[in-house]
């Protein structure tokens, strides 16, 4: 039974007081006022809140920062591999241009290099990090962004079976910043 294909999964998570946040960062802002006849949120987060994409500049100085996203890396085929364990070269297989990794709590470097090596835009994972929380070398982060891959984190792939989909993630254009939360949507495409 397909009876989900062609629908579209949101695979980004809630941004919510309480949500899972970098070790040490204090909870979000997030306070609506309320005003005579309509209602105003506003946010304090950090721009690597939720769903995030990490643009060079999260690593290089001088690397692109993510005004500077190209749709291309956000939009097109994906393929969700997955590990239920770090990621390791034998788990890459096929790449194609977009990987988004289920059950991975990181990335290996060996790994980091092989999808870099292959040109692959972006690579997205449900962890918190593509590098382990308790890393203070961040090969995976160095290695992919200064290969010009981009990252997706914190993805919510609990409805997205291994395969072959279309995606889209977009992360909001801020000025400068080294990263941004995103929205990304997942819809299944034949083998
Ligand atoms: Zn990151």
């Amino acid at each position: 039974m397909q009876s989900h294909e062609n629908q579209w999964i949101d695979i980004s998570v809630l941004i919510r007081h309480g949500m899972p946040l970098w070790p040490g960062d204090p909870d979000i802002g997030l306070e609506t006022a309320e005003k005579t006849v309509y209602r105003v949120t506003s946010l304090r987060i950090s721009a690597h809140t939720g769903t995030h994409c990490d643009a060079p500049r999260h690593f290089f100085a001088s690397g692109a920062s993510i005004d500077a996203f190209p749709p291309e890396a956000g939009i097109g085929t994906a393929r969700v591999i997955q590990t239920d364990g770090p990621v390791t070269e034998a788990a890459l297989g096929q790449m194609g241009e977009r990987l988004l990794f289920k059950g991975a709590p990181y990335i290996e470097p060996a790994a980091a290099r092989a999808i870099a090596a292959a040109g692959v835009r972006l690579v997205g994972i449900d962890s918190l990090s593509v590098d382990p929380v308790e890393s203070t070398e961040y090969a995976a982060h160095k290695i992919l962004l200064g290969s010009g891959v981009w990252i997706v984190e914190l993805l919510d792939l609990s409805a997205a079976m291994p395969g072959r989909y279309e995606l889209i993630c977009l992360p909001l254009k801020i000025f400068g910043s080294d990263g941004a939360p995103a929205r990304a949507f997942l819809r299944r495409l034949a083998e």
